[in-house]
């Protein structure tokens, strides 16, 4: 087991990739809490994924809540001790080109996929300093890779989140905090299900393996960059893409 005994906590977990991670933290032996904007629909995950010997937790939190976001680990550090590893998954698209976004769509997105990040990984980090050690792992993608037509607010996000995670592993590296990203291709997950075939088809032919993802390959990436396998890798963009990016 390649996560036994630790602790991780994982935003927008009540599906798609952030539940695909957490069934596989479980397997390998990590307690595992969940967060998600939808009360019922988290604690409904976690109870599916209820394995023998480790807790698995869903609870309500808006990312991009600054007070919520640290009451809530302020009492999961006096719940749980350790903080271990934080995978920031939600994420949110609100699509639209350039001459046609409006701002509310860019504030929605910026709120989430890079305020909401800020927000929870400097609650959390300052309790991995503490502990004087820690994983964080960030949701980025191909469109931080190469941009994406229609994405303008989406893309923004994404080269952020690599920004971020350079800038983060070089400040948390002295108290033994890593920070990694990954950047998935096109994984068929509720974001991308509702798209229509044509679109799916053309997103599989940009794979040189000419695939689409599953939720699984992520969450593989995630579980070998927060294990202590991963001991010397931070800073990093890990892509999980099919070959899309070459
Ligand atoms: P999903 O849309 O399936 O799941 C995202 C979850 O995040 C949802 O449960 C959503 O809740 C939740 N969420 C949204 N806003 C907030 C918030 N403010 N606070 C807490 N939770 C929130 O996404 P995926 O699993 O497809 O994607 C996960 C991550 O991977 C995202 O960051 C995405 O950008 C990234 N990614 C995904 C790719 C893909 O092809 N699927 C490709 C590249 C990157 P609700 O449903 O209530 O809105």
């Amino acid at each position: 087991m390649r996560l036994k005994n630790k602790t991780a906590v994982i935003t927008g977990g009540a599906r798609g990739i952030g539940k695909a991670t957490a069934e596989k933290f479980a397997a390998e032996g990590a307690n595992v809490i969940l967060v998600d904007l939808k009360d019922e629909e988290v604690k409904d995950t976690a109870r599916g994924i209820a394995t023998d010997g480790v807790q698995v937790m869903g609870k309500a939190l808006d990312v991009t809540n600054k007070a919520d976001v640290e009451h809530f680990f302020t009492t999961l550090q006096e719940e749980m001790g350790m903080i271990d590893i934080l995978v920031n998954n939600a994420g949110i698209t609100a699509d639209a080109q350039l001459l046609k976004m409006s701002e509310e769509e860019w504030d929605q997105v910026i709120n989430v996929n890079l305020k909401g990040v800020f927000l929870v990984s400097q609650a959390a980090g300052q309790i991995m300093k503490e502990q004087k050690q820690g994983v964080i792992l960030n949701a980025s993608s191909v469109v931080g890779q190469f941009g994406n037509f229609g994405q303008t607010n989406y893309a923004a996000t994404k080269f952020g989140v690599n920004g971020m995670t350079k800038t983060w592993a070089k400040e948390l590296g002295k108290f033994n905090i890593r920070v990694n990203s990954v950047a998935p291709g096109f994984i068929l997950t509720p974001m991308t299900e509702a798209m229509p075939d044509k679109v799916l088809d053309m997103m599989r032919e940009k794979s040189v393996l000419n695939e689409l993802g599953r939720p699984e390959d992520i969450a593989n990436a995630y579980t070998f960059l927060a294990s202590d396998e991963a001991r010397f890798i931070t800073g990093t963009v890990l892509s999980v893409d099919g070959g899309v990016v070459i």
